[in-house]
């Protein structure tokens, strides 16, 4: 109900009174005023005039379904949002509900406690400044073809950022990087038997809006937020609406098709890699390269000190400058 009557003002011009409300919805006016004061509580302003009703004059920054939706046109991704005000990590989340929940489901908080980058490092993400989501994919592909999913994912970021004037680069395979320094890391994660995957569980965390005190004093010479770089304040809803856009068209390419090559394209023209001297790390072994291309497979070409030249699958490996983050 507080949803209904939540569409009522926003498709109301003026102010609607209670008179209108009360006749829509058969309830008393007492009963208006909780869900008005419940609506307040969410965040949005509303005004009320005695003699006039009810106008909304603000809506809360909140990624919940009824505040991202009109930024969406998407066929099932982001149709079905898990909102969350706090919650320890979305991936987690989202493992948990992932074998009842229908493809393209998002799980969706404004904070989390113990975010996860790959390789169980801690990913900073504080309360209402960034955009910490997972979805829940059920692609019919054989397991081996999943990490490709993360440059589906790095690809929807660069071109949803690209659509609202912002430039970034992707550091193959899972960051996006503004300044270079990273602003997005993507975490793909998957349950499946011998060949065939039960679900995938995509985890975005995006730097939106921190100001350089949200950033900890370790991070700031590898992590950067969009605000920072460009000195506005980011509508979270509008950039959510886009990345959820973008990837569903990627995405479907590749479930239906069984093609990546318009997030490869992508992932190369705009990479933070090709061309660099770089040091692949894998556990406790360091390789130096020269990173000469991104192939057809979404793997990372690389030419190593030897004059050998070899395909590197994302797997575990972290890429690094040779003295710093890149
Ligand atoms: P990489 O891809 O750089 O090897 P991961 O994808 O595993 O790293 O991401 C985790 C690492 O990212 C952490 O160890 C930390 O250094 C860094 N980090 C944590 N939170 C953030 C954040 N909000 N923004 C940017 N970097 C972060």
């Amino acid at each position: 109900m507080k949803q209904k009557i939540l569409n009522m003002l926003k498709n109301g011009k003026d102010f609607i009174s209670g008179e209108e409300i009360s006749k829509e919805f058969h309830m008393t006016r007492a009963a208006i005023w909780k869900y008005i004061n419940a609506l307040k509580e969410d965040g949005y302003n509303i005004e009320s005039v005695p003699s006039k009703g009810y106008k909304i004059i603000s809506l809360p920054d909140i990624l919940t379904l009824e505040e991202v939706e009109p930024y969406l046109d998407t066929s099932f991704i982001g149709r079905n949002i898990k909102y969350f005000d706090t919650i320890d990590s979305t991936n987690k989340k989202a493992k948990e509900i992932a074998f009842d929940e229908n493809e393209g489901t998002v799980v969706i908080s404004e904070e989390q406690t113990e975010g996860k980058g790959r390789l169980g490092r801690h990913w900073v993400s504080p309360k209402g400044k960034g955009i910490w989501m997972s979805i829940i994919l059920k692609p019919k592909v054989d397991p081996i073809k999943v990490s490709k999913i993360t440059l589906l994912g790095a690809a929807a970021v660069h071109k949803a950022l690209k659509n609202m004037n912002i430039e970034s680069q992707i550091k193959w395979p899972n960051d996006i990087l503004i300044d270079g320094k990273k602003i997005c890391g993507i975490l793909t994660e998957m349950n499946c038997e011998l060949n065939m995957i039960n679900y995938v569980v995509m985890g975005i965390g995006i730097n939106v809006n921190f100001n350089q005190e949200d950033i900890p004093v370790d991070l700031k010479d590898k992590a950067m937020s969009i605000k920072i770089s460009k000195d506005i304040e980011i509508n979270r809803k509008e950039l959510l609406g886009n990345i959820i856009n973008e990837f569903e068209k990627l995405y479907i390419d590749f479930r239906d098709k069984k093609t990546i090559s318009k997030a490869i394209k992508v992932c190369r023209e705009s990479s933070a890699l090709i061309g660099k001297e770089v040091r692949i790390i894998k556990g406790e072994e360091e390789t130096l390269g020269k990173v000469l291309d991104i192939n057809e497979e979404g793997e990372l070409v690389v030419e190593f000190q030897d004059g050998t030249v070899d395909n590197i699958y994302s797997g575990e490996v972290s890429v690094r400058g040779l003295n710093g983050y890149i």
